[in-house]
């Protein structure tokens, strides 16, 4: 589909119209993180922040009722939450975290028995993604299959100053662009030139690591102290997962009585003591070790069999919300040297742990555009 332009002064004008017409959800800084929140009419979101929240919530929830049930003389009565979604807009999302969203739907969309609230609220909601026109310290989605300017989402936009370049990826895209009819004219030769550079540019700033092979991996499960020194410092706090967006696990929990309750479905973490622990007391993960064997294995070895993709997008996040300073990149440097007879001489150029990794505000290359920053709503 042929790319347009938006001028830079049109784009509050686009956002509103699109605000009159679905729920647009776009990057918010609040007071102490920034995340993914309804915009009003007239408010500029923070298009130049790389959230701390993910937007993953809008469409997989933290907390979800799935049905509320009663038992009586008549047997036990169970009436599943409705699905009820209106139309949804996430505007500003950038590419690894849209590719977050394709891998999400292959559990839960793609698999042999799709979740009817996940796929319904997927349907519904359409993805205007934003390229990066820097990069984090801690971003690498280069290395895990992704880019900068990966086209994910149903629109994919950029910014060249004092324009977008704005291209309809999808049917729901074109209805995105439609919105906005009157605000866009056709792009030149000459933009997407522009563009191309500086996504090339962004892409070539970001350091390129090398991936362990991901049946190769399967060798190290056994070896206590290749896990045990990624693991020490580990708190099993969670947030690394939290934090993540292409985690998915869940807890199924009902609230009530034997008589009568509701159940609920929780984000939970491979990263907590109780997530294994079965009926009895038995927890075959009951050691940080084997719980971060378990998160590294899932993303780079067990997901890789089932699908063809890592699930892990290189977004850094789990980097800078670690407490502890827990760096996965360390993770894939000593795996691959483990796996590999290659050498790998990465650890000279990982930020050193006194580095502040908190915000994703540091960039290694690219132009930096700070304009827009929203408010809390
Ligand atoms: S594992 Fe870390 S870097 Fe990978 S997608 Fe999750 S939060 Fe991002
Ligand atoms: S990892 Fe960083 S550079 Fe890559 S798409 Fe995400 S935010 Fe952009």
């Amino acid at each position: 589909m042929a790319a347009k332009i938006l001028p830079a002064g049109n784009l509050q004008s686009w956002i509103d119209k699109l605000v009159a017409r679905y729920e647009v959800f776009a990057p918010v800084e609040g007071s102490g993180s920034s995340s993914f929140k309804p915009v009003k009419t007239g408010q500029s979101p923070a298009l130049d922040v790389r959230t701390d929240v993910p937007p993953k919530g809008i469409i997989f929830k933290q907390v979800e009722k799935l049905l509320t049930y009663s038992t009586g003389e008549s047997g036990v009565e169970v009436t599943e939450t409705p699905v009820k979604e209106t139309a949804k807009v996430i505007f500003g999302i950038r590419p690894c975290d849209a590719r977050a969203f394709a891998l999400t739907d292959k559990v839960f969309v793609e698999s042999e028995m799709p979740e009817a609230k996940y796929t319904e609220r997927r349907k519904q909601t359409a993805v205007i993604t934003v390229g990066c026109t820097e990069a984090c310290k801690t971003c690498f989605c280069t290395s895990v299959g992704g880019s900068p300017a990966e086209r994910a989402g149903d629109v994919y936009m950029i910014d060249l100053g004092d324009k977008y370049l704005v291209e309809a990826l999808t049917s729901t895209g074109e209805k995105m662009l439609e919105a906005g009819k009157g605000l866009l004219s056709d792009a030149k030769a000459d933009d997407e030139a522009a563009a191309r550079k500086t996504s090339d540019e962004v892409a070539e700033s970001i350091k390129k690591m090398r991936v362990p092979d991901a049946k190769a991996l399967d060798g190290l499960f056994t070896d206590e102290a290749f896990w045990n020194s990624l693991s020490e410092k580990c708190l099993s706090c969670g947030a690394c997962t939290f934090l993540c967006p292409t985690c998915y696990c869940f807890d199924v929990r009902d609230e009530g009585s034997v008589q009568q309750g509701e159940r609920y479905r929780r984000w939970d973490s491979c990263m907590f003591f109780q997530y294994n622990r079965a009926a009895g007391g038995h927890n075959p993960r009951d050691q940080h070790w084997k719980r971060m064997r378990q998160r590294m294995l899932h993303k780079f070895s067990y997901f890789v069999a089932n699908t063809g993709e890592y699930s892990c997008v290189g977004c850094g996040r789990c980097i800078r919300s670690c407490p502890v300073s827990y760096d996965l990149r360390e993770f894939l440097e000593k795996s691959f040297h483990a796996t590999s007879s290659e050498h790998l001489d990465f650890k000279a150029e990982l930020p050193s742990e006194s580095e502040e990794l908190e915000a994703c505000d540091v960039p290694v290359g690219g132009k930096s555009s700070k304009t827009g920053v929203g408010s809390d709503v």
